[in-house]
Order: C-alpha cells, then sequence, then structure tokens
C-alpha cells in the first residue's frame, strides 16, 4: 500500500516538474493578447478595441469569436506558419494591416484546416501569401479549448516541420506499443480462454483506433476522411474502451473482491460510458453540441472505479492491487489533462502525447498483469485439484492401515484368472479385551503394512481392508493350488511377525483365510464363495486356509452349501 502511495506520487511530482519545465520555455518569448467576445467583430473593429488582454494569467478567457493577437515579430521567421490547435475551432478569419493602413483578411474554413494538417489535434496554415505589417489578428470561431492564446502560433516552415516529425515518432513509438499490445492479449485470449483476456484485446484494438484517429495518423492512411469524422471515432474508441474496464475488472478480480451491488453499479456505469461513444454523432443529428455530456458520462464510472478498486483493496484483492498500479499512470494524466483544461495553466500540445504514452503503458502493464492473474488462477486451481485428488484418496483408502478399503475394492475391475483371498485374524475380539485396543490397531497397521510389501513384491495383485480385522487380497497364479501356496505362506508367516512386531503378546495371533477363483462377470458372488470358504477354515478350527479346486465358475455356485471337496492346506503343508 505505501509503495503504492510513493510510486502515484512520484508520477504526479514527474508529471507537474515536466509541465512546468515546458510551461516556463511556452510563456518566453513575445506574448499573445486575447480579446475575448461573443461579438462578431471584423478585423478593424478587432484591431481597435481597447479590451486586449496581454496578461498571461488571464488569457483562458474564452468567447464564441474571440481574437488573438499575435505580435508582429513573431512573424520574422522563414516561411512563417500559423498553428494551431484545430479541436478547437470550427473556423478561422487571419487578419493583417496592409501598407496602407487598411485590414486584409483571409477566411479559414474547417475544411481548410483539415487540409493543412499535421499530427494530433493541430493544423499548419501557411501565411506566405498574407503579407502586410503590425501583428497578426486571428478569429477563433466557436473555440473549444481553454487556451485560446497560447495555443496559436507562428514558427517557420522548418520548425513547424520539426514539430510534426517528433510528434510522428511519438505517436509511432505510443501507437507501436498498444499493437504489441493487442496482438499480444488477443494471442492470451485464444490461448487462455479467460473473459479479461478477450476483454483486454478488445480493449487495447480500441486505444490502437483511438491513438490513430486523436493523433491524426488517420490522415495518412484516409486523406479523405473529414475533421468530423475522424473526432467521432476518436470519441467513440475512447469511451468504448474506457467502458470495457467494467467487465474487465468483474471478470479480473477475485470472485469475493466484488459484491453483487458493486457488480451492478460497474455494469450500469460501463452501459453509460459505453453509451456516451455515441452521444457526438447524436448531437450531430439534434444540431447540440455535445461535448460536455459526453465528458459528464465518464464521471459516474470514475466514481465507481475509485470505490470498487478500493474496497476490494481493503479486502486483500491482489488483483485490485495490480489494476490500481496499472491505472495510476493514465489517471496522473488524465488529471493533469483535465486540470489544464480548466486553463490553470498551460502546455504546448506535445503534453498530450504524455497522456497517449500513458495509455500505452496502461494496456502494456494490464497486458502483464493478465498473465499474473492467469498464473495466480491456475495455482488456485493446482491447489483446489490437490485438495479433491486428496478427498478422492481418502474416500477410497483405510485411515489406519493406508490400505484401500471396501469403496476402492468395489470399484476394482476384475479380470480372469483373479484369485480372491479373503483373510480374517482368528479371535482378534479376545486379543482387544485382553491387551486393549490400541494393541489390536498395532496388529492391523502392521498386518496392513505386511499386506502391501507382499503386493511390492508382486505376490498379490492388491490388497484392501474391508472392514474390521477382515481383509481382502487377490492372487494371480496358473492355478487355485499354486495361488493358494502363496496365500498360505503369507498367512503363515502372521503369527511370528506379529510376536516380532507387536511384543507383550501371550499367544501367538493367527488368521484364516478363504480363496475362490473369481468370476469378472460376478465378482460379487466370488465374494461370497470365499468368504464361505473362510468360514468353513474358522469352523474347522482356525488358522488355516480353505479353498475350492473345482472351477468354480458354475459347479461350487451349485454345491456352495455343501462346499465340496476342500484343502485344507495348513494341516496338509504343516
Ligand atoms: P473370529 O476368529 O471368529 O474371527 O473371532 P473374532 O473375535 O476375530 O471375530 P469378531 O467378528 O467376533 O470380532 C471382531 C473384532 O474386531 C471386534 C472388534 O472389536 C474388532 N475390531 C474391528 N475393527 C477394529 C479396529 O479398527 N481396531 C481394533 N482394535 N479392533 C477392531
Ligand atoms: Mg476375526
Ligand atoms: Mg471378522
Amino acid at each position: 500500500m505505501r509503495r503504492a502511495v510513493h510510486y502515484l506520487l512520484m508520477m504526479l511530482a514527474a508529471t507537474f516538474l515536466s509541465g512546468m519545465a515546458v510551461d516556463a520555455r511556452a510563456a518566453s518569448g513575445a506574448a499573445n493578447c486575447i480579446l475575448a467576445t461573443d461579438d462578431l467583430l471584423d478585423s478593424p473593429e478587432a484591431a481597435a478595441s481597447s479590451n486586449w488582454v496581454c496578461d498571461a494569467a488571464k488569457l483562458d478567457a474564452v468567447g464564441d469569436h474571440s481574437w488573438v493577437r499575435i505580435p508582429a515579430e513573431a512573424l520574422h521567421v522563414e516561411e512563417p506558419v500559423l498553428i494551431g490547435d484545430a479541436m478547437a475551432s470550427s473556423g478561422l478569419i487571419i487578419a493583417r494591416a496592409t501598407s496602407d493602413g487598411r485590414m486584409a483578411s483571409r477566411a479559414v474554413g474547417s475544411a481548410a484546416l483539415a487540409k493543412n494538417w499535421t499530427t494530433g489535434t493541430r493544423f499548419a496554415l501557411p501565411l506566405d501569401s498574407l503579407g502586410g505589417t503590425g501583428p497578426l489578428f486571428v478569429r477563433v470561431d466557436r473555440p473549444l479549448g481553454p487556451d485560446l492564446a497560447h495555443g496559436l502560433k507562428v514558427v517557420s516552415t522548418e520548425a513547424a516541420e520539426r514539430d510534426r516529425t517528433g510528434s510522428l515518432v511519438l505517436l509511432g513509438v505510443v501507437l507501436g506499443m498498444l499493437i504489441l499490445t493487442a496482438i499480444v492479449s488477443g494471442f492470451m485470449a485464444i490461448a487462455l480462454r479467460r473473459w479479461f483476456a478477450a476483454v483486454h484485446f478488445a480493449f487495447s484494438a480500441l486505444l490502437v483506433i483511438y491513438v490513430t484517429t486523436a493523433g491524426s495518423l488517420i490522415f495518412l492512411i484516409a486523406p479523405g476522411i473529414s475533421l468530423w469524422t475522424r473526432s467521432v471515432i476518436s470519441y467513440a474508441t475512447l469511451a468504448w474502451a474506457i467502458a470495457l474496464l467494467a467487465p474487465f475488472a468483474l471478470t479480473f478480480f477475485e470472485r469475493d473482491a466484488i459484491t453483487p451491488a458493486m457488480r451492478r453499479v460497474a455494469i450500469a456505469c460501463g452501459l453509460l460510458v459505453f453509451a456516451g461513444g455515441f452521444l457526438l454523432p447524436l448531437g450531430a443529428l439534434l444540431g447540440v453540441s455535445m461535448r460536455a455530456a459526453y465528458n459528464l458520462c465518464f464521471i459516474p464510472g470514475s466514481i465507481a472505479t475509485l470505490v470498487i478498486t478500493t474496497s476490494a483493496w481493503r479486502k486483500g484483492s491482489e488483483a485490485a492491487r495490480v489494476f490500481v498500479m496499472a491505472w495510476s499512470v493514465p489517471f496522473v494524466f488524465s488529471i493533469e489533462r483535465l486540470v489544464r483544461n480548466l486553463g490553470l495553466y498551460s502546455l504546448p500540445p506535445i503534453a498530450d502525447f504524455g497522456f497517449y504514452l500513458s495509455l500505452a503503458f496502461e494496456a502494456a502493464a494490464l497486458m502483464a498483469a493478465v498473465g499474473w492473474r492467469v498464473k495466480a488462477l491456475r495455482e488456485e486451481r493446482d491447489a483446489a485439484l490437490a485438495v479433491s485428488d486428496d478427498l478422492a484418496r481418502e474416500a477410497r483408502h483405510d485411515a489406519l492401515t493406508g490400505l484401500g478399503n471396501r469403496r476402492d475394492y468395489d470399484a476394482r475391475v476384475w479380470q480372469a484368472g483373479d484369485m480372491l483371498g479373503l483373510i480374517d485374524i482368528d479371535r482378534f475380539k479376545s486379543v482387544n479385551d485382553t491387551y486393549g485396543h490400541a494393541t489390536g490397531d498395532r496388529v492391523l497397521e502392521w498386518l496392513g503394512d505386511m499386506l502391501r510389501r507382499e503386493v511390492a513384491t508382486g505376490s498379490f495383485v492388491g490388497a484392501w481392508r474391508l472392514g474390521g480385522e477382515e481383509f481382502a487380497v487377490v492372487v494371480r497364479a496358473a492355478s487355485v493350488e499354486l495361488a493358494a501356496l502363496e496365500l498360505d505362506r503369507v498367512r503363515r508367516g502372521i503369527p511370528l511377525a506379529i510376536d516380532n512386531e507387536v511384543p507383550g503378546l501371550d499367544e501367538p495371533i493367527t488368521a484364516s483365510a478363504g480363496l475362490a477363483k473369481v468370476d469378472p462377470a460376478d465378482p460379487k458372488a466370488s465374494y461370497r464363495e470365499a468368504d464361505l470358504l473362510l468360514y468353513n477354515a474358522k469352523r474347522s478350527g482356525r488358522d488355516q486356509l480353505c479353498f475350492d479346486r473345482r472351477d468354480p465358475l458354475r459347479e461350487t455356485r451349485d454345491a456352495a452349501p455343501l462346499l465340496g471337496p476342500q484343502l485344507n492346506l495348513s494341516r496338509k503343508v504343516s
């Protein structure tokens, strides 16, 4: 937070220092004077007026048909050119006294202004044909900018050309940054399939159009386009780009960073700014100026953005922080522009490039933020996946032994050749009763370890704890007899191993087992069969393995109640 404030303060300081430096340069030299009026004065009337104001601090007074007086010495340059801001006028009248004392004037309509376009919002009118003596008088009809007197200047053709080249280079840099940002965010949108990446692509693409039109590069591509069309496109694309910040923030911020009420406010403000983009052509249709209304459309959104980002920031939203960082530079520049437009001080038109540059900076910074946000989202998703993996694992595993549980056993896909062995500890209840539940647990844990080791060494295909002290193993062997030998080897190792692992037991702990060939089409029947054989082992005195030698697929099921010929392997082997 503190770093962000420092950063903002530094940006503000840099802006104002550079502003003051350029301002000082602009203020030096011969000063223009202004005759602010709404009356339609002709050039002799204006020249003769006593209301001229030349005090630099008061040059911001503007009337609908104000005159500007440029001192004669300013005209003593090679091939003089009048440069000015044409966004500020719908037409000019240029006048100068002739040698016989009369005033010669020339009207310059907006079409002529468009023809003499340079970059940004400026024109450069050659004054060669004008001649005459004394100061130059310029009437600006319906000026829009407050800084009328400073905006008009007479310079040499060479200086105007230099100025134009400099502006073009700057615009080229800004456009290059924006186009690159648009291309990269376009690819990001395709690759990431995130809304905010797609919105950012549209945002940077609109800014490319905005800078191309507002910076007048459009005249290089389409020389026939009118001043009016250029203004409409530039105003509209800026509004639409800014309007896109609402969907951007809503999809970019963390889900819980914006309350539903604020969400609705953001959408409403975004729609208002979007509609603002249509105001200029609408105004032209209705014959009224909509520029003030256009500017007003941004106010609710600006307030809402401040409120939403502040509250998200307070909630610890990382996305809000990044958003504020990215927007601080253009924010400072827009404030600077606003203050300048209020007429508090003046800067040469080149200062507007600061705004374009800051927009390019912002678009690039937001693109980096998009990358960062995607990384954060990926980490969130990975963490959630890890948790769900853990849960899925836990759901299928027995906490005490770590073996698969009954759910895992039930999900098993049985294969031909699988043999199911059920192992049950003998008189386990009395182990609990005699040595305590904790000792009983240790016995179960150890047996789990033992079975897992047998799985690891390949004796068993799998092992599960089905519940209590009953375990299941899958053996794969060429015949039931071979599987029985394998299972019985493990079963008979249990008493000695438990005696080693769980000291203090008076009696050896034995286990009984039942083994049945599995019918993959009906594993439940095979389980019942193995269980019956286990029951048979218990009934026959425990500590033994019972299995059915016959092919169980048909006969054993029929013969199940009788159990058929069985082999008490335990006795036979010992
Ligand atoms: P049999 O030889 O017939 O199998 O006799 P048994 O006592 O082993 O069988 P029975 O089913 O009567 O008792 C099973 C006992 O296993 C009862 C229960 O207290 C114990 N048991 C079940 N789950 C756990 C466990 O997680 N920990 C411990 N310590 N004991 C358990
Ligand atoms: Mg038991
Ligand atoms: Mg039991």
